[in-house]
Order: structure tokens, then sequence, then C-alpha cells
């Protein structure tokens, strides 16, 4: 088999890639999607894209992932039905420790034409809050930022879209084909794919493998350990990739339970706080602590997370065994069903007593960080790209297209910050005070 460009991995990075790029090459004269070829180890979305909770935020306290946020919700808003993209909004509600960066994320959201709206002081939150909700009563929040773009998209249905498109534009597909090496020539430039079943020669290749990264990075001989400059200009030696459990779940109640004061559907909703948590066995945390929640017709219920947890090294071996289990699940435990159940009923009354409707099927997954836990889109060994988007992506739809051009030899400023130099060069993006490690 042989390809000009082979894809590893049809998550949402591997397709929106493969899409963009088959579109790239038509408009430019210069080859069409069947110069294209994506494998996957299993199917399309087997891996995290397939899992995702689908929320699509701006809210980001970092300029630069800020400004790639809003290029992929562009991308959303270009066909909201065929990527089964729900505008509904996004709510990130705060505590006082987080009042300061989340009014500086509104400033630049203001900057950059990105709609929404900004409320602080506690009586004035609970105010706006109750104007959504009529049962909100969480404590501790004094400030709302309410993005009137982004919401939430039904994972796989949109990425039967992204798979629609690559289709028509002629790219293959082929599933059940693991990627196990590369040939290289002398010059460490891949020359061909091996996989479980023979090799695909090819030219460049994109590695979009989500959680499973650290196999090909392994395979390129690519350090386990990256030295990444600090503030003070001392050096320091952090694993390349580490590993987050996403504790995620559904209430089993009707989607339509959770409409807002007006009957329609409610943006998402994220709250973080300090306020201690209770349930009625007594203290579930002391805080910081955080949530997040979408009613959600594809999940059949009341849908979202916690904080997630990090997951020790055998763990993830475990988990993330391209060789094992094949797919990125995570079992969630009671811990984690009674902290998202008390944190529901702590926001709104109506799920007060609700936590025995907690559903009891897999769910949550396993992430792959990298060591400032955002993304690294870069190329490596003359003609790999590497998508490895610390677990930030199913909402940057639009990553896709914006590495489609770099293959095509016009670098995208909206990358430049996340190249893999920034570590030794100490280039290093902001950091929140919010206790969630994506944001
Ligand atoms: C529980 C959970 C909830 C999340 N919620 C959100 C959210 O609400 N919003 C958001 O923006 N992000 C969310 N994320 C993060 C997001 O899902 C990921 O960042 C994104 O989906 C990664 O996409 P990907 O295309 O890189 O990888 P994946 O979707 O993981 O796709 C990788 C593909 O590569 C294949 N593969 C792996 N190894 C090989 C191999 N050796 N050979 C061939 N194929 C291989 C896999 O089978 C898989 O299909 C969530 C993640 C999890 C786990």
């Amino acid at each position: 088999m042989n390809a000009r460009y082979v894809v590893i991995g049809a998550g949402i990075h591997g397709l929106s890639t493969a899409w963009h790029l088959a579109l790239e090459l038509r408009a430019s004269g210069r080859g069409d999607g069947r110069d294209i070829l994506i494998i996957d180890k299993a199917d399309v979305g087997a891996g995290a894209s397939g899992i995702a909770c689908g929320v699509i935020r701006n809210n980001y306290f970092q300029p630069a992932m800020r400004e790639l946020m809003a290029h992929s919700v562009s991308v959303w808003e270009s066909d909201p039905a065929g990527f089964s993209y729900h505008p509904v909004g996004y709510l990130q509600i705060s505590h006082e420790a987080m009042r300061e960066d989340v009014a500086s994320i509104h400033e630049q959201q203001r900057a950059i034409g990105y709609s929404s709206t900004f409320v602080e002081g506690s009586a004035a939150s609970r105010s706006y809050m109750r104007g959504i909700f009529d049962d909100w009563r969480a404590r501790g929040i004094t400030s709302v930022l309410h993005e009137h773009r982004g919401g939430y998209a039904n994972n796989m249905a949109s990425l039967r879209g992204l798979r629609a498109r690559t289709e028509g534009e002629g790219v293959r597909f082929v599933g059940g084909l693991a990627n196990r090496g590369f040939e290289r020539d002398a010059s460490g430039a891949v020359t061909a794919v091996l996989t479980d079943r023979g090799s695909i020669a090819c030219e460049q290749v994109v590695v979009a493998t989500g959680p499973w990264v650290r196999q090909q990075w392994a395979m390129l001989d690519l350090p386990a350990v990256t030295p990444v400059r600090g503030p003070g200009g001392e050096m320091h030696d952090l694993p390349t990739w580490t590993y987050w459990a996403l504790q995620e779940g559904t209430l089993r109640v009707d989607p339509g339970y959770l409409v807002d004061n007006q009957g329609n559907m409610p943006p998402v909703v994220h709250v973080d706080t300090d306020e201690p948590l209770f349930d009625e066995h007594g203290l579930v945390t002391g805080g910081p602590w955080g949530l997040y929640y979408k009613p959600d017709f594809s999940f059949g219920g009341v849908q979202g997370g916690y904080m997630p947890d990090k997951v020790d090294r055998p763990a993830c071996e475990v988990a993330v065994d391209p060789y094992g289990p094949e797919s990125p699940h995570f079992v969630v435990g009671e811990d984690f069903h009674r902290r998202w159940t008390a944190a529901l009923a702590f926001c709104q009354r109506r799920f007060e007593g609700k936590a025995h409707l907690m559903s009891r099927e897999p769910s949550g997954g396993i992430g792959s960080f990298t060591p400032d836990s955002f993304p690294v889109f870069d190329a490596f060994a003359d003609n790999v790209y590497f998508i490895a988007d610390s677990n930030h992506g199913y909402k940057m739809i639009g990553v896709g297209a914006l590495v489609a051009r770099e293959l095509m030899g016009q670098r995208q400023a909206l990358l430049e910050p996340f190249r893999y130099s920034r570590y030794a060069e100490g280039r290093l993006h902001p950091v929140s005070n919010s206790p969630f490690p994506w944001s």
C-alpha cells in the first residue's frame, strides 16, 4: 500500500486534518483527497473524541488558546447541523480567587470580538444566574462570564459529519489497522508507516492518536523527558507525557429537566468554587472544586464532569496500552458519583435527592497531557506532524484546517505558540487559578 499522506488516528484531529488537507490540495491543483489515507487501529471515534462530553468554549486564560478556540468555534458555526453543534453558549461561574483571571478573559474576548457578558459581585452573580435558573443557589460565587458563542456538540455525530466530508473529497479510510513503527531513511525522515498488516510507503505522516500519542513519540525515539526552562532561567526535567482520568457521568433524568426559566436549552454550566461541599452523609470536600454539566439527549440525561484525577504510570499503561484494551474509557468510581451529584445539588435545588439516578455505565476517559498541559502542534523527523492536543481538543475542530495549511508549506501564526521548542526556550503559557489542568 502507499499514500502521499498517511494520517494515523480517526478522531477529531485526524479527520479534520484529512478533510482540510484534501480541500487545500484540490484548491492548489497539487493533488486531491485520493492522496490521503487515514488509518485507525479500531474505527472512527474509537478514542477520546468518541467519548468527549463535547463542550465548546472560548474561556481560556491563555491568549494563544483563546485565539485558537475562536478560530475553531467559527468552524463549528460554519455548519451546525452537519457537525451536530448546539450553540447554547457557556457559563464560567467562579469564586473570588478566579475573578481577576476571568475579568481579563472577558476583556480579551472583547478585544478579539468574541461575544460575552461579564458579571461581578456575589449579589449580581446570583441575580444573573437566577435569571437563567430560578432554583440557582451556589454559594461563594463572585463572577459569571457568559459566553454567547460556543456550547456543545454530539461527539459521534460530529465525527460522522467529518468523515462524510473526507469521503466526499475521496480520502481513503482503513479501520482495524494499527501503526506499529516507522521505516526511516538516513536523514531520519519517515519513508513508510509500519502496521500490523504490512507497510505503507508515504511522503508525509500526521500523528493524531490522542491518548496513545506517546507510542508514536517513542517509535521516533523522541525524548520521554522534556527539559523545561523555568521563569528564572533554571531548567526542569519533566515527563513529556502525563495522564489524567477525566471523571464524567450522566444523571438519568429527561434532558428537558434542565431547561432554563424560558423553557429553552440552557448554556453549558461550569462552576469553580472554594466552598466546602456537603451531602447527606457529611463533608464531601473542603475545596476548591469544580464541575460542569449540560442537558444532553445523546447521553440521555444531564451529563458532565468533575475535576480530573492524575493517573499514575502503571494505571495509564493499562488504560492506554494500544496492544491491550482498545478503549480509552476509564471507569469512574463511587467517589465521583458522590462528588458530582453533591455538586449539582449545591448549584441547583432541582438536583437535591437525585444521586440515586446516576448512571453506572462506564464514563469518563484518559487524557494525555504535555509538560505544561497545553498542546504541541509541530513537525518532527522532517515529515511527521504531531497533533498532541493535551486533551483540550474535541472543541478544536479548526486545528486541522491550520495543520493542513502548514502541510502545504504555509506556517500558521495561530500555531506558533504551540511548538515543542517553547519548553527549552521558556516561552510558556500563563497559568490560571482554575482547579482544572486544562484552563
Ligand atoms: C471523558 C473525556 C471528556 C472530554 N470532554 C471534552 C470536551 O467536552 N471538550 C473538549 O474540547 N475536549 C474534551 N475532551 C478532550 C478531547 O476528547 C480530546 O482532546 C480529543 O478528542 C483528542 O482527539 P484526537 O483526534 O487527538 O484523538 P482521539 O479522538 O483519541 O483519536 C485517536 C485515534 O487514534 C487511534 N489510534 C491510536 N493508536 C493508534 C495506532 N497505533 N494505530 C492506528 N490508530 C491508532 C485510536 O483508535 C483513535 O481512534 C475530553 C476527553 C475525555 C477523555
